[in-house]
């Protein structure tokens, strides 16, 4: 069984002027879908076929096998992290846990961009769910995933360049500052709350 491009949540003109059409015609259509073109290229004939993406992610250890499913993988959680019309702020217990862990919805905000401007080279910045129950702002390089550890991904944002560059070229801190704009935090609560129960 091929493993499959998930179709964007939304239309690829949906998150403008935020993320343009042309920047998610790109990423969606053409870096993701190289990830999974990739991966079914790489999987017969390995241990790996006939195991689920996120088995590959948990127990591929690094190389191209890794480098592809982690990629796919992480690129369908961030564009899930994004909606049209979204934004804001979280509510409930997940802005409780925000303000209890970070002090306020600001500084979370504040770290967390800090993070993603700060990620060198290509990665992800996360705010994550750790064993011990309190929620951390992490970065990862090139494709490396919250999911392969222990802790539990809740929000990501890509800083890897194909992510901003049509829009924003270099100025990553601009992309990161709009990427709020676009934030869906029903998905976010959503995911924390599953993962608490
Ligand atoms: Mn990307």
């Amino acid at each position: 069984m091929p493993f499959e491009l998930q179709p964007l949540p939304y239309a690829t003109n949906a998150l403008s002027p935020w993320i343009s059409e042309e920047t998610l015609e790109f990423h969606h259509g053409k870096h993701h879908k190289a990830y999974v073109d990739n991966l079914n290229a790489l999987v017969p004939g390995t241990p790996f076929e006939n195991r689920s993406l996120e088995e590959i992610v948990k127990t591929a250890g690094a190389g191209p096998v890794f480098n592809n499913a982690a990629q796919i993988w992480n690129h369908a959680f961030y564009f899930e992290s994004l909606a049209p019309n979204a934004g804001g702020e979280p509510s409930g217990s997940l802005l409780e846990a925000i303000v209890q862990d970070f002090w306020s919805f600001e500084a979370f905000k504040a770290r967390f961009s800090e993070t993603a401007i700060k990620t060198f080279g290509s990665g992800w910045a996360w705010l994550v769910l750790q064993p011990n129950g309190t929620l951390a702002i992490t970065s990862t390089s090139n494709a490396a995933s919250p999911l392969a550890g222990e802790d539990v991904p809740l929000l990501t944002c890509d800083v890897w360049e194909h992510a901003y560059y049509v829009d924003y070229r270099n100025r990553r801190a601009e992309y990161v500052e709009k990427f709020w704009n676009l934030v869906n935090w029903e998905k976010v609560a959503e995911r924390y709350e599953k993962s608490c129960r």
